[in-house]
């Protein structure tokens, strides 16, 4: 049987950028992938912190050409209370950058095979079980018929956006039975690098800055979602917003992309030599653009611990202590992703006015705000 000494389950950009990471500090890893760089575009557009474009740029992964300046971002809901957060306000010279998913995988997908530390394998992984000294993956290959096959591994990093559930571990999870539409805006005002959190009556909304022109994202229950599936329909409806009056004229430029919404947490992270990161780890509302930025975070916290593990056989409860190390961080974004995605979908007047005074009381403490906005920048 196959053994390899670490397993990386999952090449999208947490699962990469641990690979990278890892063979940075000399380690060999086997990277496993349904699809690996073969995969369709989605629309999605990221927004990076400033700490996390810093984290891939330092890998020497190229992303400069694909990325735009978020300099500013302005929270607003319908009704009173606006806040604006500024990069020099947090003394950086940009609040982050956007980039599209697919140049981000493909920039680092490029990088890696710079590295013969790293050994690709397509294979689309169906159960991964451990015991106290090794991990056995169960897994099949698309272009065979072949029953499964078994790979053994000293560590198993499991980095597949939680679709390969853990059995001993529970799962904190909530279902917003919201849908994320995603479509490109051209519109006549330029978008001077400022993102816009805006909280809508039909739910909450994102809008990113991205090249010419604005990425909108916008979680809306499953029932409108399917009302505003059509184009022109949804033109209509994105126009008639008083809020987007300001941006002028407004065009669609791209088809409408959907993303089911979910909160899955893992209440543990480590199970003997399974170490859950990123989306496996924790998938949250994409609200306040945070699910990438904290996975970066796993990865820097996994990787600073695996990097000095010479012999696994010697034992790996030093493993443990990620679980630990990443509590705080995890707990802090996910309860604060999840509590604005309840509170913003509450239409009630009571809740409104409970909104106002929250971003009444943020735009006016300088100190609270820039708080919370290191926090999610660098992390807790
Ligand atoms: C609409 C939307 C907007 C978002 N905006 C932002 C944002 O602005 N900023 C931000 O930080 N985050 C954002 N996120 C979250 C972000 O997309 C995720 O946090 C991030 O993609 C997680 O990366 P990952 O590598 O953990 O998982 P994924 O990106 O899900 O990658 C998982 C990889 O594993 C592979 N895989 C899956 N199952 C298997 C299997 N069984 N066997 C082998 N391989 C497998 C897949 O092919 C894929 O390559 C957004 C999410 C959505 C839905």
């Amino acid at each position: 049987m196959q053994h390899e000494t670490i397993v990386i389950v999952g090449g999208g950009p947490v699962g990469l950028v641990t690979a990278l990471t890892l063979a940075k500090a000399n380690k060999r890893v086997t990277l496993l992938d349904s699809k690996l760089d073969s995969f369709n575009p989605d629309g999605r557009v990221l927004a990076l912190s400033y700490a996390s474009y810093i984290q891939i740029e330092n890998l020497g992964v190229i992303v400069g050409d694909f990325v735009t300046a978020i300099d500013k971002v302005h929270i607003s809901h319908n009704g009173l209370g606006i806040s604006n957060i500024n990069a020099r306000d947090v003394n950086l010279a940009h609040l982050g950058y956007t980039i599209k998913y697919i140049d981000l995988v493909k920039a680092l997908y490029k990088k890696i095979r710079e590295y013969p530390q790293i050994k690709l394998q397509k294979a689309l992984v169906n159960d991964v079980l451990t015991n106290d000294s090794y991990a056995t993956i169960s897994y099949s290959q698309s272009d065979a018929n072949n029953p499964d096959k078994l790979l053994t591994a000293d560590l198993v990093i499991l980095a597949e956006g939680g679709l390969v559930k853990q059995k001993n571990t529970k799962y904190k999870m909530h279902d917003y039975a919201q849908q994320a539409i995603v479509v490109k805006l051209k519109t006549h005002k330029p978008h001077d690098n400022i993102a816009y959190e805006r909280f809508e009556l039909d739910g909450p909304m994102v809008l990113l800055p991205s090249e010419d022109n604005y990425i909108l994202v916008w979680a809306l229950s499953n029932r409108l979602v399917q009302d505003l599936s059509n184009k022109d329909i949804l033109l209509t409806k994105i126009v008639d917003l008083a809020f987007m009056k300001r941006f002028g004229t407004i065009e669609l430029v791209s088809d409408i992309s959907i993303f089911p919404l979910k909160l899955q947490v893992a209440q543990n992270r480590v199970l003997n030599r399974v170490v859950l990161i990123g989306n496996s780890s924790q998938t949250v509302h994409p609200i306040s653009a945070q699910g990438l930025n904290l996975g970066l975070r796993d990865v820097r916290d996994l990787c600073e611990i695996v990097m000095h593990i010479d012999d696994f056989s010697l034992g790996v409860d030093i493993i443990n202590t990620y679980n630990h190390k990443r509590r705080l961080d995890v707990g802090f974004v996910s309860n604060f992703t999840h509590v604005l995605a309840k509170f913003l979908d509450h239409q009630s007047p009571l809740m409104s006015l409970t909104r106002s005074l929250g971003l009444i009381t943020l735009s006016n403490c300088k100190y609270l705000q820039n708080k919370l906005s290191r926090s999610l920048i660098f992390g807790v």
